[in-house]
């Protein structure tokens, strides 16, 4: 496509006129006007073309513009753009066949939603009725979405401004190694003392009072924190002694990300329920869902189940969530997201870590990898505070600067930069990315002490 920079100035015009922004400041906003992407590239009107290592909002597991995708939703809104979720339609009886076919155990039964923090919400209030409890437990350092119940349970600072109506949650510690809050030295010691923690906070909140633990299966935007071994499995006992619904939210790590359909099924773990949006079908058209266990689903057989959307399960949507499972099967999809993080970015950014000092820690499986930014690597002082705005901030601000300049789309969160390009992404691409992020980490480097 021919650079059009009055296009773009035109697109930039119109949105700085007319659209509100999320989780910004109204008057600061400065949107890059997009022209067009395709697989793991999106492009500018200047001629700019960008890797895009973010998959947008971790979201684009097939890439930009997969074109099975694209001619699957063409065909449906030739054929019925839009039916109320009451009625049976084909697409919709397909995508949670589908679904249901690859989430772990007896989770069989699919409620969709437009996105992930309804399928969060959905998913407290099945674990409500279902345990007659109220109370939901939660991570510090988790996301679980924008919306009442799901950013009151959402363990970082995005929850702060949207407090007041956080009945009902308690937050836990869960494990983390590289900033221990159980002061282990070991992912063995980590893993036991971050169980017993969760098990004192049930106790002394009442476990009779308890009706869900939710938890990321690995913590996305928060940190790519991957659970030692046996965490899950604990907790997943803890819940069963306390008849306490366990819930995974695998909106950002479910459908390939971590180079299985679902992260659980690295440690074989079985949820009652699991969250999902985002890579069910790469963000095309909105959807979201909870997958419902054989058990909870039996509580609302006779029982009238107390909420739905208009949207619940749209046509188009589901038209793409179908063509994206299956593009994904056919084409070996999760497969490559594997292979890609175990032969090409993990061997790729730890060596990147070796070489640079703004690097504190490396960690990750598959596509979600976190390159955590240290000011000094022997006290791990992150290079910018927690939560940092502003001037203290510029470190990160400077790096992301260099990775745009190198080309490179990434994500960064606080004192991280996320690796999470499409499960697609070719070895070639891979290595253009780790290219561009050793150029971009000189400038981190230069923050260190
Ligand atoms: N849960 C997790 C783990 C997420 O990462 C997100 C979004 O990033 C959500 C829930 C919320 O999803 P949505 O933005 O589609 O509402």
């Amino acid at each position: 496509q021919q650079p059009d920079p009055q296009a773009g100035a035109a697109v930039k015009a119109a949105d700085r006129a007319h659209v509100f922004h999320s989780w910004s400041a109204q008057g600061l906003v400065d949107p890059l006007a997009v022209a067009g992407a395709e697989g793991s590239y999106f492009w500018d009107y200047d001629g700019n073309r960008y890797l895009d290592f973010s998959s947008q909002l971790v979201n684009t597991n097939i890439g930009h513009q997969h074109p099975k995708v694209v001619a699957a939703v063409q065909e449906q809104a030739a054929r019925l753009c839009t039916i109320a979720p009451g009625f049976a339609v084909d697409v919709r009886s397909e995508a949670a066949r589908l679904i249901a076919e690859r989430t772990p155990g007896d989770l069989d039964k699919v409620f969709f939603t437009n996105g992930g923090a309804e399928a969060v919400e959905n998913a407290v209030r099945m674990a409500r009725l279902h345990t007659g409890r109220t109370k939901v437990l939660s991570a510090y350092r988790s996301y679980h979405g924008a919306t009442a119940a799901a950013i009151n349970l959402t363990g970082d600072p995005r929850r702060w401004p949207s407090d007041t109506a956080s009945a009902g949650v308690v937050h836990f510690w869960g494990p983390y190694l590289y900033r221990s809050h159980f002061h282990a030295t070991t992912e063995e010691q980590e893993c036991e003392r971050a169980l017993a923690h969760l098990e004192e906070v049930v106790a002394f909140e009442g476990p009779q009072t308890v009706a869900a633990i939710i938890l990321e299966t690995i913590v996305g935007t928060a940190g790519i924190l991957v659970p030692p071994a046996g965490y899950l499995a604990g907790v997943r006992e803890i819940c069963d002694r306390y008849g306490i619904v366990f819930v995974l939210d695998e909106v950002m790590a479910g459908f390939g990300r971590t180079g299985e359909w679902f992260a659980a099924d690295h440690w074989r773990v079985t949820p009652d329920l699991l969250t999902f949006a985002k890579g069910v079908n790469s963000g095309y058209v909105p959807l979201g869902g909870v997958a419902i266990s054989a058990e909870i689903a039996a509580t609302f057989d006779r029982r009238p189940y107390p909420g739905g959307l208009t949207y619940s399960g749209h046509p188009l949507a589901c038209a793409s969530a179908v063509a994206t499972i299956n593009a994904m099967a056919e084409e070996g999809i999760v497969e490559n997201a594997a292979r890609i993080g175990e032969s090409v970015l993990g061997p790729g950014l730890r060596e990147l870590a070796e070489r640079h000092p703004s690097v504190g820690e490396v960690r990750g499986l598959g596509v979600f990898w976190a390159l955590e930014l240290v000011k000094d690597r022997v006290t791990r002082e992150p290079l910018v505070p927690y939560n940092a705005s502003g001037e203290a901030a510029a470190p990160m601000g400077a790096f992301a600067a260099a990775c745009k300049k190198a080309g490179l789309w990434p994500f960064v969160n606080m004192n991280r930069t996320h690796v999470v390009p499409p499960c697609t992404v070719t070895e070639a691409e891979a290595k253009e990315g780790l290219a561009a992020l050793d150029e971009a980490l000189t400038v981190a480097d230069r923050y260190t002490v």
